[in-house]
């Protein structure tokens, strides 16, 4: 039994009924069972900034695919749900990023656990750090929560809080 953590975002309406379906298709898989969700949070695009703003949330899931295979299946979704990658970092209809797998480290072309860029990222370490602030990050060897203590104020301050799915 493994624990995965992923961050789901969306910035094209109807952005709760994307989070919301793409977690009813995680859970409709026999290996993946979700655990926990955190709040949703609205936050303002970063990078490209001439879009909508995103609801972020995060989710703890226990599952028995590997890494990658639990890449390909949530890569699966976003085609499901019509993610059109057109812009690199503009609009999506929702985005499936696999932050933490266990305590593992892993670096192939697919995919780098613990994702990259997760503790740069208020919009990441906010909702990671609301499901669970004792997860704990392999490669910096802190705790989302310390993590969390470490990111500009303001930046944090700038997240709020939506909502939540059931
Ligand atoms: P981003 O999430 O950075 O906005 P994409 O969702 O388009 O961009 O992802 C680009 C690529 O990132 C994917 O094709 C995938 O192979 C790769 N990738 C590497 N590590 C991860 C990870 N931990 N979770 C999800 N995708 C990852
Ligand atoms: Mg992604």
């Amino acid at each position: 039994m493994n624990i995965a953590y992923i961050a789901l975002g969306s910035n094209i309406s109807p952005r709760e009924s994307f989070l919301k379906d793409a977690i009813s298709l995680l859970e409709e898989h026999e290996d993946i069972t979700v655990l926990k969700k955190s709040a949703v949070y609205e936050t303002a695009p970063v990078g490209y900034t001439e879009q909508n703003d995103f609801l972020n949330m995060a989710i703890q899931v226990k599952t028995e695919l590997s890494p990658s295979l639990l890449l390909e299946y949530c890569q699966g979704i976003e085609e499901e749900l019509g993610r059109k990658r057109v812009i690199k970092w503009g609009p999506r209809t929702i985005d499936l990023d696999i932050l933490l797998y266990n305590q593992e480290r892993m670096e192939t072309e697919q995919l780098t656990i613990p994702h990259p860029h997760m503790h740069e990222r208020a919009f990441v370490m906010v909702p990671l750090a609301d499901v669970d602030a004792q997860a704990y990050l392999p490669h910096l060897q802190q705790t989302a929560g310390e993590v969390l203590g470490l990111l500009p104020s303001e930046e944090v301050r700038s997240m709020s809080k939506w909502g939540r799915i059931q």
